[in-house]
């Protein structure tokens, strides 16, 4: 069985003249270990878009890995270790920043031309001590590469990202045990998912609204936390909804962290600063 611990409303918040709701990390909850953070942003890409000036440009990472999950629209990714990949809707883009990588993150061409509807999740998964320095890498996993578990009543999916569930095994191969996967429920449709022993589970719900057992209902844009030990997490969807279901194996260690670097202490963020100006992070140079 499984006990809710939380549920945090996901607050607008400004992002550089961008408003994204983020239900973690708020004043009173930093993280969910190993989650430290998570960004929902829904928007209009507006047709002949200059891509040069929309999403967000070059920018450094070091000590963790954002992921993003696309509901929406198309993703393009460029990475100053050679990566340069565009997501569709129902895939996702998974990042270790690991010693430091230098990334953009927008539109792709075909958006910025047509325009249309964006909608992500943007996701901070924290990496320990032991693995922050290690190479970077990227992963793009598109929706046909993701298996689905149906749902055990209804109709109902959940499309497996990384981890396993129900014995279906994610595509994302990521150092630390984190199960994620991404719903589309219509009304009545129903899951029972077992946790891995250890980890904490969380469920972000994009719209509709969930009632989950020995809880109750659970409306949109509300990030529902369970309390550790919660082994069976059982939801049935009371309308349509859109969610993010993520279980991890806490780290239970000390987070320093500072804009776009996520450390263990303030001398190593120091040094994240000192190598990005360096240049250790590599160089973006965006063709258009
Ligand atoms: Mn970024």
């Amino acid at each position: 069985m499984s006990t809710v611990d939380k549920t945090l409303y996901a607050h607008k918040v400004d992002m550089g003249g961008t408003k994204v709701r983020q239900p973690i990390p708020t004043n009173n909850v930093d993280q969910v270990d190993p989650f430290i953070l998570l960004h929902h942003h829904a928007g209009i890409v507006k047709p002949d878009t200059n891509p040069k000036t929309s999403g967000v440009g070059p920018h450094p990472h070091r000590g963790f890995s954002p992921v993003t999950f696309i509901y929406k629209g198309s993703t393009h990714h460029r990475d100053s270790r050679g990566n340069d990949s565009v997501v569709h809707e129902g895939g996702a883009q998974w990042m270790n920043a690991g010693m430091g990588i230098i990334h953009s993150e927008r539109p792709s061409k075909e958006m910025a031309q047509n325009g249309g509807e964006t909608e992500i999740i943007q996701l901070w998964v924290n990496t320990p001590k032991a693995h922050k320095m290690d190479q970077p890498d990227y992963q793009a996993i598109e929706k046909e590469d993701a298996p689905v578990l149906n749902a055990l009543e209804g109709d109902g999916n959940l499309s497996i990202i990384s981890g396993e569930i129900a014995g279906l095994q994610g595509p994302v191969k990521s150092k630390l045990p984190i199960t994620s996967a991404m719903g589309d429920l219509k009304a009545g449709s129903m899951f029972s998912l077992d946790v891995p022993v250890g980890h904490n589970a969380m469920i972000y719900l994009l719209d509709g609204s969930l009632k989950v057992d020995g809880h109750g209902l659970v409306d949109a844009l509300n990030l529902v936390t369970f309390k550790k030990g919660s082994d069976k997490i059982s939801f049935t969807a009371v309308e349509d909804t859109r969610i993010l279901y993520l279980t991890g194996k806490p780290i239970e260690e000390p987070i320093e962290s500072y804009g776009p670097f996520v450390m263990n202490n303030q001398t190593e963020i120091m040094e994240a600063m000192r190598d990005y100006q360096m240049g250790k992070m590599g160089v973006l140079i965006e063709e258009f």
